[in-house]
């Protein structure tokens, strides 16, 4: 019970567990540091590098003019959630009705909302890692316990089965998969779903949140294969979270979805209607334009991301100490950077973890990357290709030449 005495704050109780976002804070010094005149090239950041499609902006400014500026209903418009059911089957097979959908600020929020709506204190949540930096504190703000279990690169990032059945108690709730994943671009394929399917077979009380937002960023010819393509049984405890944020660049339009078994969406509603109420009205018929409009620049994308991570790959790989998996999906690497701890800077400083690492990269060469201590698993960095090509080799010019500098001091 939160008590309020002289020396205490207002801090609710259950804030102790939530770290502020690591992510949000670097973002900010590293525009500060653009602000002041340096030339910080920002590779923190998850957010495309292209602009929402002009339909979609069409389609806002005609909802303006519609006057679609009026509360929602909470679970999302009709017109949005049928968008959003016609994209389920036309992209990923799956078929949904309109109560089994629930339209939310964000695929964060939605996640937000299942947590909520579903976690008593002290229930389990199992959560791989390296991870999305918000899933454990999201879970701890609803009181729930992140259970992490690590995933190093030596596995590929990846859950196994094994690992996978020894986490799970009569106390967990969730299992949260994340693929194509941030921070890692791992993959799970088929035969590795599969083999998960069997072991949440055995424990039917474990519900599962497959959160498939970067499901259009695949590599190498691969194609997206989600938990139900595979597990089709599962349906009835899995919720799928997916936005519009990464697949049409409208990352500020605020707008995610959950789809998933009634109760669960029923709960997440309950949720959303005493906080939110709804997702913004025009950012809905927008994203009902996105998601029914077309879709084919996703190939091309897909293949400029394919490209840059080819780059920025390589070019990590030529530095020693630095060690980088060929990530399959998502905009982003996550380089093993365990060969450049216990160096000495040109200045002196020793560097005692990827934090350092990346707080010495910002201030003396002007590269922001985000810590692999954010995402669950160290010593890694993450950086996002989500920049131009000109960018992406000037920033691992930089590393490079600042590597180079390294002295070794053990
Ligand atoms: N899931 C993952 C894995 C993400 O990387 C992000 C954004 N970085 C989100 C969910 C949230 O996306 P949004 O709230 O913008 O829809």
């Amino acid at each position: 019970m939160s008590s309020i005495t002289a020396n205490s704050t207002m801090r609710a109780d259950r804030l102790k567990a939530v770290r502020p976002s690591m992510i949000l804070g670097l973002v900010q010094k590293a525009r500060q540091l653009k602000a002041d005149g340096h030339p910080v090239i920002d590779l923190g950041i998850g957010e495309p590098d292209f602009e929402t499609p002009q339909h979609v902006k069409d389609a806002a400014i005609k909802a303006i003019g519609n006057n679609e500026t009026r509360y929602t209903i909470v679970p999302g418009t009709p017109a949005v959630r049928r968008a959003i059911i016609e994209k389920l089957e036309r992209e990923n097979r799956l078929i949904y009705r309109q109560d089994e959908i629930s339209v939310s600020g964000g695929a964060k929020q939605v996640i937000y909302n299942a947590m909520a709506s579903t976690l008593s204190p002290g229930d389990e949540v199992i959560i791989p890692a390296p991870y999305w930096s918000s899933y454990p504190d999201i879970v701890a703000i609803a009181e729930g316990r992140p259970v992490v279990v690590d995933c190093p690169q030596s596995q590929g990032f990846l859950i196994s089965p094994e690992q996978l059945e020894k986490a799970i108690t009569p106390l967990t709730k969730w299992l949260i998969l994340n693929s194509p994943s941030n921070p890692t671009g791992g993959v799970y394929g088929s035969d590795h779903l599969e083999a998960l399917a069997d072991v949440l077979r055995c424990h039917p009380h474990v519900h599962i949140l497959s959160d498939d937002i970067y499901e259009h960023l695949m590599f190498d010819g691969r194609c997206f294969t989600s938990l139900l393509n595979v597990a089709p049984d599962l349906k009835d405890r899995t919720l799928i979270v997916n936005g519009v944020s990464k697949a049409f660049a409208m990352t500020g339009w605020r707008i995610g979805y959950g789809a998933g078994p009634e109760d669960i969406v029923a709960a997440m509603n309950v949720v959303q209607g005493q906080s939110c109420t709804h997702a913004c009205s025009i950012s809905q018929a927008a994203a009902a334009a996105a998601l029914s409009g077309p879709v084919d620049f996703f190939v091309e994308r897909a293949a400029r991301f394919q490209d840059r991570r080819d780059g920025v790959v390589a070019a990590l790989n030529a530095i020693d100490g630095i060690d980088c998996l060929t990530p399959e999906g998502a905009f982003y690497v996550y380089p093993d950077c365990s060969g450049l701890i216990g160096m000495r800077t040109a200045a002196g400083r020793v560097l005692t973890s990827d934090t350092d690492i990346c707080a010495w990269l910002l201030d003396e060469h002007h590269v922001s990357a985000v810590p692999g201590a954010a995402f669950g698993l160290s010593p890694h960095l993450r950086i996002s290709t989500a920049a131009c090509t000109d960018d992406l080799e000037t920033a691992c010019g930089r590393i490079a030449a600042a590597c180079a500098e390294l002295e070794n001091v053990q």
